[in-house]
C-alpha cells in the first residue's frame, strides 16, 4: 500500500476523489490520544466511534472495540482505510511517532490486517487524510492552496494544491516538525521549536498560539503558496477564537472525524473505481457535515 499513497501524493486530483454517496468503507485514525473508527453501509447511517489510545500490546483489542462499535465487526468488506500520525516502514512497522515512542517497532498493519481479516490497507498520515476530506467536504474553493491543520495531542499537516494533495512527509519528518515554533521549547521529537510543540500544547496562551499560527500561515505561504489553513483535529474548539482571529484561517465543520473520514475516502478511492466525479458542493451539504458535530 506504501506504494499507493506515494502513488496519490504525487498525483492526486479531485475528479479522482471517492464518490459522493458516503458509503465508506471501514476506516481507523490512530492518534497518540485518540483512536477513532468510522463506517457507513448506507450514506443515512454513518457511524463514527472513539476510544482512547491504549499501549500497543492493546492495539488488537482495541480495533476488536471499534469494529463492533460501528457494526463491521462481521468483518469489514473490501479494503479498509487507515489515518495515522506514526511514520511506518515498507512491512508496516512503527518506526517513528514522537508523541507515541512507546509504540515503536509495533507492526501496525499486521496487527490491523489479523483483527479485520483485510489484506488491502489503505495507510495514510493523518494530516493528509484530514486534507482529503476538508477537500472533499468543499472546506475550501478549489483553485485554493490550503494547508489543513489537524492539531490533537501532535500537529499533522496537509496540503492541497488546486485540487491535488501534496506529499507531507512521514512521523517525525511531517511539516508538523518545521522549526518555527517557540525557539525553546522542546518537541517529543527531541528537536526545539518545532510547531507542533507550540501549537498542539494546550498550556500556551491564546494570543501566543493565534501568532504562531500567523506565523505557520506565513511560512506556508512562503514555501508551498499557501492562500489559506484549515484546521481541525481534537484541540480545534478549545482554540476556535484563536484560530479565527488569523485572516486566512477557517474551521473543520468536523473537527473530531476529519482525518479518519479522509482514511475512508481513501480507502474507496482505491477499492472502488468507478467513483463519481466529486465535486465539493455535493458533500458540504450532507449528512455526515452534521454527523460529528
Ligand atoms: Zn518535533
Amino acid at each position: 500500500m506504501r506504494d499507493y499513497v506515494d502513488g496519490m501524493a504525487d498525483g492526486c486530483r479531485s475528479h479522482d476523489l471517492p464518490g459522493v454517496s458516503l458509503k465508506l468503507p471501514f476506516a481507523l485514525d490512530i492518534g497518540a490520544t485518540h483512536m477513532r473508527a468510522v463506517m457507513s453501509t448506507d450514506q443515512s447511517d454513518i457511524r463514527f466511534s472513539k476510544i482512547e489510545t491504549p499501549s500497543a500490546d492493546r492495539l488488537g483489542e482495541a480495533v476488536r472495540t471499534l469494529l463492533a462499535a460501528v457494526g463491521a465487526d462481521g468483518g469489514p468488506r473490501g479494503g479498509i482505510g487507515l489515518s495515522r500520525a506514526a511514520g511506518i516502514d515498507k512491512d508496516g512497522t512503527i518506526i517513528a511517532w514522537p508523541s507515541r515512542s512507546d509504540w515503536i517497532a509495533t507492526n501496525l498493519l499486521e496487527i490491523i490486517r489479523r483483527e479485520t481479516g483485510c489484506t488491502a490497507i489503505y495507510d495514510i498520515d493523518d494530516g493528509m487524510a484530514a486534507a482529503l476530506w476538508e477537500h472533499a467536504a468543499g472546506s475550501f474553493p478549489h483553485h485554493c492552496a490550503v494547508a489543513v491543520l489537524s492539531i490533537g495531542t501532535g500537529l499533522g499537516v496537509g496540503i492541497v494544491r488546486a485540487g491535488v494533495l501534496q506529499s507531507t512527509g512521514d512521523g517525525a519528518g511531517t511539516l508538523g516538525h518545521a522549526p518555527i515554533g517557540i525557539s525553546d521549547r522542546m518537541c517529543r521529537c527531541g528537536q526545539c521549536g518545532c510547531l507542533q510543540a507550540t501549537l498542539a500544547d494546550p498550556s500556551i496562551s491564546g494570543e501566543l498560539f493565534s501568532h504562531y499560527l500567523l506565523r505557520a500561515r506565513n511560512w506556508l505561504a512562503d514555501r508551498f503558496g499557501v492562500d489559506r489553513i484549515v484546521v481541525t483535529g481534537g484541540s480545534t474548539r478549545l482554540r476556535a477564537d484563536d484560530c479565527l482571529a488569523v485572516a486566512g484561517v477557517s474551521l473543520s465543520a468536523v473537527p473530531d472525524a476529519s482525518a479518519v473520514l479522509g482514511a475512508a475516502l481513501f480507502a474507496r478511492r482505491g477499492t472502488d473505481a468507478r467513483d463519481a466525479d466529486l465535486t465539493p458542493s455535493m458533500l458540504s451539504g450532507s449528512r455526515a457535515s452534521s454527523e460529528f458535530l
